[in-house]
Order: C-alpha cells, then sequence, then structure tokens
C-alpha cells in the first residue's frame, strides 16, 4: 500500500549499523550502489542516497523501487514513502490523505519515530498524527486506535530534512551488502542444495564464482542445463557482477576415479572436487570454496568424513547449510526461487558405491586413492571454461 504522492522509499539495513562508523560508511556506499544496480538491472527509474543509518531511493515508481530494495543483500526491510517536511503541519497533512485513501475501517495506530532537532518529539507526532487521522475519516468509517496490535499503522519517520510517512515494511534478505567479504567458489551442482548455500553466502556479502563439474557420462545430460538454470536464478540477485557458470570437463578423471576405487570413492571425488575448486579460487582471487553439503545428509557428509576431505585443500570449505535439515534447505530454494521439484538422477547416485564408507580414515583414503589424483584435478581446472549465464 501506497501513501498518496508517494515519491521515495526508505530503506532499512541491520548488520551494517553495528559496525564501526568508517566500516559502517563504506557498508552504506556499497548497499546504495548496489540498491542503484538493482533498480538499472530493472529498468525502474531512482536515485539512491545515503544517509547516515539509511539509504533512501528518490524515484517515481516506489512500488516496484521497493520490491527491487527488498532483494538486495544488505536490506533489512523497504518502505514506499511519501516525504514532506519535517513539520507537524506537514506530517498531519499526509497522514489524513493516506487516511483517506487507505482507511477502511477495522483499527489504527501512528508510530512515529524521530532523529534530530525539532520543536517537537515523535510523541507528539503519534498523538497529534493520531487525531489527523481519526478527524480525516471519522465521517466514513468508525475509527478506532490500537495501539498493540492495530489493523493499519500509518509509520512516520522524522528526520532533519524531512519526514516519512509509509504504511508498509517489505522484508528484504538481510545480511551484508554483496562485495563486502571477498569472493569465494561456490560448487554448484545444480541440485537443490547447492544454490541455496551459495545464495546464503551472497547473503552475508560474499560474490561467488560458480562452479560446475561436469561429470560426462556420470551426470545427466539435462544436469548442466539444470545448474544454468540455478545460476540464472542467483544473478538476478547479483545485479552487473560477472555469474557465469565455470564449467569444469571432470567426465574422463571421475571415470579413471571410478575404475580406481571402492567405498572410499565418494570421498576421493570430493577431494578431487575442491581441488579443482581451489585451482578455480587461484585463478579468480577468491578466498574460500561454498557447498551446499550438510551434517549427515549423505554418507560423504559426516563429521568424520569432512574432517578426512577437507584435508585436500588449504581453502576454507565453507557449509553454510551445515546445521540446516533437509525441509529447512527445500524452504529457503523456494524463496529464493532455485527450488525445482526433480527426479533426475544425478551423477552421485551412478558413482556412490554400494556401500561407502561414513567414517574413512584418511589413511585408508589415501590408500586406495589414484596417485595422480591432484594432477587431473589441475588439468581439469586449466581446462574449466566459462558458461555465459544471463540473469533471470
Ligand atoms: P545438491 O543438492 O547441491 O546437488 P546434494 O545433497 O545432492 O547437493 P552431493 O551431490 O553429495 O549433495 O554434493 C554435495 C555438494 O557438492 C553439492 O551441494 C555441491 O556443492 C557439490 N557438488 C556435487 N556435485 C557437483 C557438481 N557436479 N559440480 C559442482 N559441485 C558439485
Ligand atoms: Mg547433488
Amino acid at each position: 500500500m501506497l501513501p498518496p504522492g508517494a515519491d521515495a522509499v526508505l530503506v532499512r539495513h541491520g548488520d551494517v549499523g553495528v559496525k564501526s562508523s568508517s566500516v559502517q560508511a563504506g557498508m552504506e556506499r556499497r548497499l546504495r550502489d548496489n540498491v542503484g544496480a538493482m533498480l538499472a538491472d530493472r529498468g525502474v527509474d531512482g536515485e539512491v542516497e545515503r544517509e547516515w543509518g539509511r539509504v533512501v531511493v528518490r524515484t517515481s515508481d516506489p512500488d516496484a523501487a521497493a520490491d527491487a530494495a527488498a532483494d538486495t543483500f544488505g536490506v533489512v526491510s523497504a518502505s514506499p514513502a511519501v516525504s514532506v517536511e519535517p513539520t507537524l503541519d506537514a506530517i498531519r497533512g499526509a497522514l489524513a490523505e493516506t487516511a483517506r485513501e487507505h482507511y477502511e475501517g477495522g483499527t489504527y495506530a501512528v508510530d512515529a519515530r524521530r532523529t534530530g532537532d525539532h520543536a517537537f518529539t515523535s510523541h507528539d507526532v503519534n498523538r497529534e498524527g493520531g487525531d489527523a487521522v481519526w478527524y480525516a475519516v471519522e465521517d466514513d468509517v468508525a475509527p478506532a486506535v490500537d495501539l498493540d496490535d492495530p489493523d493499519l499503522s500509518f509509520f512516520v519517520e522524522v528526520r532533519d530534512e524531512e519526514a516519512f510517512v509509509f504504511l508498509e515494511k517489505r522484508d528484504g534478505p538481510g545480511g551484508l551488502p554483496l562485495g563486502s567479504q571477498a569472493p569465494l567458489v561456490a560448487l554448484v551442482s545444480g541440485g537443490i542444495d547447492s544454490p541455496v548455500a551459495a545464495w546464503t553466502a551472497m547473503k552475508r556479502g560474499s560474490p561467488v564464482v560458480p562452479l560446475y563439474l561436469d561429470l560426462g557420462p556420470y551426470g545427466g545430460p539435462d544436469h548442466l542445463a539444470r545448474a544454468e538454470e540455478t545460476v540464472r536464478r542467483l544473478a538476478a540477485y547479483a545485479p552487473g557482477r560477472d555469474l557465469d557458470l565455470r564449467v569444469a570437463p571432470a567426465g574422463d578423471a571421475v571415470q579413471r576415479l571410478a575404475e580406481a576405487t571402492g567405498r572410499t570413492r565418494m570421498l576421493s571425488y570430493r577431494r578431487f572436487m575442491y581441488r579443482v575448486a581451489e585451482r578455480v579460487a587461484e585463478d579468480v582471487g577468491a578466498a574460500g570454496i561454498v557447498t551446499g553439503e550438510s551434517l549427515g545428509q549423505k554418507s560423504s557428509q559426516t563429521a568424520a568424513n569432512f574432517a578426512a576431505v577437507d584435508r585436500a585443500t588449504d581453502l576454507p570449505v565453507h557449509r553454510p547449510l551445515f546445521a540446516l535439515d533437509k525441509q529447512e534447505i527445500v524452504a529457503r530454494a523456494r524463496d529464493i526461487g532455485t527450488y525445482r521439484d526433480s527426479t533426475i538422477d544425478v551423477g552421485c547416485n551412478q558413482l556412490a558405491p554400494r556401500q561407502p564408507l561414513t567414517a574413512a580414515p584418511l589413511e585408508s583414503v589415501l590408500a586406495d586413492e589414484p596417485d595422480a589424483l591432484f594432477e587431473w584435478a589441475d588439468a581439469v581446472a586449466r581446462d574449466t571454461e566459462r558458461a555465459e549465464v544471463v540473469p533471470a
């Protein structure tokens, strides 16, 4: 719901505000730029300004601009608003107009906040603004105030130079502005988990470089297409950034690996995968690896096996879904827009031995593993190619 004459979007951020002032200023500038990029990407008109503790969009399309801001990492909520002079008169006027347009019965409250120097308090705004709403609609509806749980809230935010009146706060993803952390290589398989993991890393500020291992005969023919599709969705959250999928031709190496190994196969496969990711990370200047693994979800994802496979790389392996249940991951995937109900048999199911080890000591993994495994991985990393991704 937009107040009449809405001309702005008030953008709130969360974690950004708990940093030191110089770090906060840098984060806010980044958030301003990222909201601007999101508007541009969607063709929504708007100028983005940074104010202390807030980002404000001046726009002729506050509805679309608020949606764009609410899809930007680092944003806690966004409100399409009308901006007026920071005086009680102007605020009363805007509230009355907004009430005439949107108050159709039920209870209401005026909920004001104020920062800066004014001749009135936020309490004055609540009281006088509440009266203004009442007198504006008393002939048409039976107004009733409920300060605790109103059906309709009229929000007012008064700042030094202006005041904003608005009716809603659209939830954003929260987190930190994208680009405020170092980039990471995200292993993306096209399954349900890995896009959620990549998105979660992005949410906390790390741009990701998505990497897909093409397993040749071990992967389904449309497996790559699925990976591309999910990365297209991720790219929509990162306008102006390179999210092209890196495709590593791993079919031959995995074939040889499968022939050489038995019960420890999946662990060597993971070690191979991390090694390819490490090489790609060196190439693109990434500071770690992100996977969609979750504790205990598969035999290769036990706490003991994580300990064995992580030794394959000097880079940290980040597992944002470590402590999430499958239902929680699925719910997030639906929210993000990467969920696809798929029964396609993915590569790992064909690669997995009949009785995989759930707690393989590193020594037994190494004993079975081809000596040249990491050389294969290095070669596969060198042959990795870029598949252009157009944001969806
Ligand atoms: P997902 O739903 O992400 O496919 P999963 O539960 O099926 O995950 P696995 O197939 O064992 O689990 O893979 C674990 C993780 O390894 C994935 O989340 C992903 O990060 C990575 N991964 C698996 N296969 C590939 C692949 N072909 N290319 C790139 N990364 C992969
Ligand atoms: Mg998978």
